[in-house]
């Protein structure tokens, strides 16, 4: 394996799509992918290109959802061009219903011009008529989409095995790192080992297991979330709906998604008969005509979860040559395309498209 490359390690959304803008740049690339690539938590996401509550975070996650969501369109068509697998990019707008905090929604939409409005019930009624009766305030953001994940992940599986630059190594999982001495220059596998110029690693929720093999102590840690799936009518539900922290989305071909839950159970992802119970009743609850439909599916995945959401992105101080682009908890479909060009940004020497301190892993690792 040339030494010049960089390796990824992690196949999710994280880690392929920092792969396709490194190789896009000419970087020579391998990822590394214990399993197959993008059947994890990437897999496992509703796909909504927004933090489900925008102004309840850090301004360092709102800079980089802002800055994907004007590029997902363009990614997805770039996609589509490379590979003939449509993301399925769905503005719907999304309808929060019942907030709590729905002044300071209100206030972060003015502060930082985002069209987030207050909406009357019968104008929530007349745009997604199954909506449930019983809620009392409404707000509307229109331009919110969703991304088909899945399909995103197949694209960008596709692109990179067509890149001359690129090698993707499934069912490789990565044991530890080499060093020469306290630069990280490669890989430890069970198959052996793969030198290489620099690592980067986009384990999602794993990714501490790693860093704990160098002493290392990286506050990421598993957040379970189950999802159930419908098969509706294609215009059964026009945007995406938001109560009581649980979710529906709909897909361009009438599959809507309902979730999630957020569980602390270590890196177990089996999905329980009490989840399904409580999302199919947040579901009927939202959308009461999903009482006559059926529960097609119903899977889990494991968020990596960070000290407030916000992911960690750059090198790692104590051990140069060791790249980090993971933590991005609940928010890692909207955030991948901002994450994985600022980690470009860093690595090659360009100009970040936004601050990298507040993502830095200085100061962040035990
Ligand atoms: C139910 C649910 C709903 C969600 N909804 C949304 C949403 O609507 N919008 C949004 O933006 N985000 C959402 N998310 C969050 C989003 O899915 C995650 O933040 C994102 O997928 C994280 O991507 P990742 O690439 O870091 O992790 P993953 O997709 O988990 O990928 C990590 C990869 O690393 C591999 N790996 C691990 N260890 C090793 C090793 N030692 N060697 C090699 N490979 C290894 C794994 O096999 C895996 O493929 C949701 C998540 C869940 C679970």
């Amino acid at each position: 394996m040339k030494s010049n490359s960089t390796l990824v390690v992690g196949g999710g959304v994280i880690g392929l799509l920092g792969a396709l803008e490194l190789a896009g740049a000419g970087e020579p690339v391998v990822v590394l992918e214990r399993a197959e690539a993008g059947r994890e938590s990437s897999w496992a996401g509703g796909g909504i290109v927004s933090p489900l509550y925008p102004w309840r975070y850090d301004s360092a996650v709102g800079a980089l959802a802002r800055w994907s969501q004007h590029y997902y369109p363009q990614l997805a068509a770039r996609l589509l061009a490379a590979t003939e697998v449509d993301s399925e990019v769905h503005v719907t707008g999304l309808y929060w219903l019942d907030l709590q905090d729905e002044s300071q929604a209100l206030d972060w939409a003015r502060r930082e011009s985002y069209g987030l409005r207050s909406v009357a019930l019968e104008a929530v009624r007349e745009a997604v008529p199954p909506l449930g009766s019983g809620f009392s305030s409404a707000i509307y953001m229109p331009g919110v989409a969703n991304v088909r994940n899945p399909r995103l992940l197949k694209a960008l599986r596709a692109a990179l095995q067509a890149m001359s630059n690129v090698t993707l190594l499934e069912h490789s999982e990565v044991q530890g790192f080499l060093y020469e001495g306290e630069r990280v220059a490669g890989v430890r596998l069970e198959s052996g080992e793969i030198r290489a110029a620099r690592v980067v690693l986009s384990a999602g929720a794993w990714s501490g297991q790693l860093l704990e093999t160098l002493g290392l102590r990286l506050p990421v840690e598993p957040v379970k979330g189950q999802m159930i799936l419908y098969r509706c009518a294609e215009d059964f539900l026009p945007a995406m709906v938001l109560a009581k922290g649980r979710y529906a989305i709909p897909r361009k071909d009438g599959h809507v998604l309902v979730g999630s839950t957020l569980e602390h159970v270590g890196f177990d992802k089996t999905p329980t008969g009490e989840a399904l119970a409580s999302l199919k009743a947040s579901a009927e609850e939202l959308l009461p005509a999903l009482q006559e439909a059926e529960v097609i599916g119903h899977w889990a995945g494991l968020r990596p979860g960070s000290p407030d959401g916000v992911p960690f992105i750059g090198e790692v101080p104590q051990y140069p040559g060791l790249w980090l682009n993971c933590g991005h908890y609940r928010n890692g479909l909207v955030l991948a395309p901002a994450s994985c060009e600022l980690l470009k940004n860093l690595m090659l020497g360009e100009t970040p498209i936004v601050d990298p301190a507040p993502y830095s892993p200085a100061g962040r690792l035990g």
